[in-house]
């Protein structure tokens, strides 16, 4: 087990051990209402193939994918359809949910799993299974299967890196996962190596999880090569692909041309899900926590279950919350409202508390320079900024607009508390260029 130095420019060191919820994941009640957006991807929305009044079944498709980085939408619980109507989901957006309510058997939940013998699958049939049940990445709403297609249409994988570091330390869901679902993190591995066929496969840890780092070297499924360990010292966001490629570049393990397919253990562990048992995404695992939380945990919830009744399972607020985000406190999306549904792509429900996002006023810039020395990607937030305050959003993506992750670290570091990461995400909608 290697460690590693980190990526080379920029990034914030995350002092201190993690105190993380170490407790398996329980079970959150079953939503009366349940919220299904039909835009849980990164492409375009499903179209709606149920009406008011419809009967479904746990696990039925209620929306189609409409082309590619759109995903299958299915139904989380057996219920009723009230109606179709529009959602507001974290971060703002809009789109067409089905509202169901509960009622009437489950076809999964409760019941015996039927296995099915993937290992006769080809490859073909694994990724059309994928695409089917629906798998998105968490981290940008990419569909899994638009993601392995890459390696058809434009060459094979060199390597896969599973990536076990989180860009939230008190995030313990990867770990959870890597400890108590084992088996299905090594199957889900083994059928992307037979979807993949790389060379090598490399899992990366965060330095502070290292018993159970050492506890996954050199593990080994019945295809796929051994899956050689490596630690990160803890520095934010080194979660992210371009940061963990180039701690592993100045390593000397990879090369900017090594093809390269991440993937969190989560993730591995649906792939075993859908494929193995044919389930669909369904449910999610939720960190629910911030310093307004009365009880963190970390919840299984169905998708469309209200973000609302996430915290009142974990006892409500002890505080007011100042501001509530989904999926990270740094680059996490702001919830408006409590009635924003879980989704394929939510990790994580942060209620902070004053202390916690730092809010003052923001004042000028002072040209300290602080957000430049932050950004992992070598750009000059402070230039960006200047670009978008004087609304020369065309000119943004020549200084790096379009390279920008949002990942928060400058607007962190700012000892102006100027909205950067913020201001450029909106630029992203505003320049041509850009597009994510
Ligand atoms: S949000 Fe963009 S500009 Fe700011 S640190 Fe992250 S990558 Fe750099
Ligand atoms: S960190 Fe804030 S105050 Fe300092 S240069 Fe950057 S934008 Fe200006």
């Amino acid at each position: 087990m290697k460690r590693l130095r980190n990526f080379r420019t920029g990034g914030l060191a995350i002092a201190g051990a993690p105190d993380r919820p170490s407790e398996e994941a329980r079970n959150a009640y079953l939503p009366a209402i349940a919220t299904v957006p039909l835009r849980q991807h990164l492409g375009p929305t499903a179209r709606c193939v149920v009406r008011a009044g419809d009967r479904v079944e746990e696990g039925q498709v209620i929306g189609r994918a409409e082309g590619r980085g759109s995903a299958d939408v299915h139904s989380p619980v057996p219920g009723v359809v009230r109606r179709v109507s529009q959602v507001r989901l974290a971060g703002g957006l809009e789109c067409e949910a089905v509202e169901i309510a509960l009622s009437g058997a489950f076809t999964r939940l409760g019941k015996p799993k039927r296995l099915s013998p993937w290992r006769s699958m080809p490859r073909h049939e694994i990724v059309r299974t994928i695409r089917e049940r629906g798998l998105v990445r968490a981290s940008d709403g990419k569909p899994l299967a638009d993601a392995l297609s890459v390696f058809e249409d434009e060459g094979p994988c060199e390597l896969i890196v599973v990536t076990a570091v989180t860009g939230e330390p008190k995030n313990p869901i990867e770990a959870l996962t890597l400890s108590r679902r084992r088996e299905a993190v090594i199957e889900g591995f083994e059928m992307l190596c037979r979807v993949l066929s790389p060379l090598s496969a490399f899992a990366v840890f965060d330095v502070e999880d290292l018993e159970l780092a050492g506890s996954w070297d050199g593990a080994k499924g019945a295809e796929g090569p051994p899956i050689q360990v490596f630690t990160l010292p803890r520095r934010y966001p080194q979660h992210l692909p371009g940061q963990l490629g180039a701690a592993l570049a100045e390593a000397k393990l990879t090369t900017e041309a090594t093809r390269t397919f991440f993937i969190e253990p989560t993730l591995l562990a649906e792939v075993y899900d859908a494929v193995a048992e044919g389930k669909p995404s369904l449910e999610r695992c939720v960190l629910v926590a911030g310093g307004a939380v009365k009880i963190p945990s970390v919840l299984k919830v169905r998708i469309g279950t209200s973000i609302g009744a996430l915290f009142e399972e974990c006892g409500g607020f002890k505080t007011p919350p100042q501001r509530v985000v989904m999926n990270g406190a740094l680059d996490g999306l702001a919830c408006a409202d409590l009635d924003i549904p879980v989704t394929k792509t939510t990790g994580m429900v942060l209620a902070l508390t004053a202390e916690e996002t730092r809010t003052r006023p923001e004042r000028a810039c002072i040209r300290c320079g602080a957000c430049v020395d932050a950004c992992p990607e070598g750009l000059d937030p402070m230039r960006l900024y200047k670009l978008y305050g004087s609304r020369r959003f065309s000119l943004m993506p020549s200084e790096g607009l379009d390279d920008c992750t949002l990942c928060g670290a400058c607007a962190y570091a700012c000892p102006s508390r100027i909205p950067l990461a913020q201001s450029f995400s909106i630029a992203r909608t505003r320049s041509p260029e850009g597009s994510r």
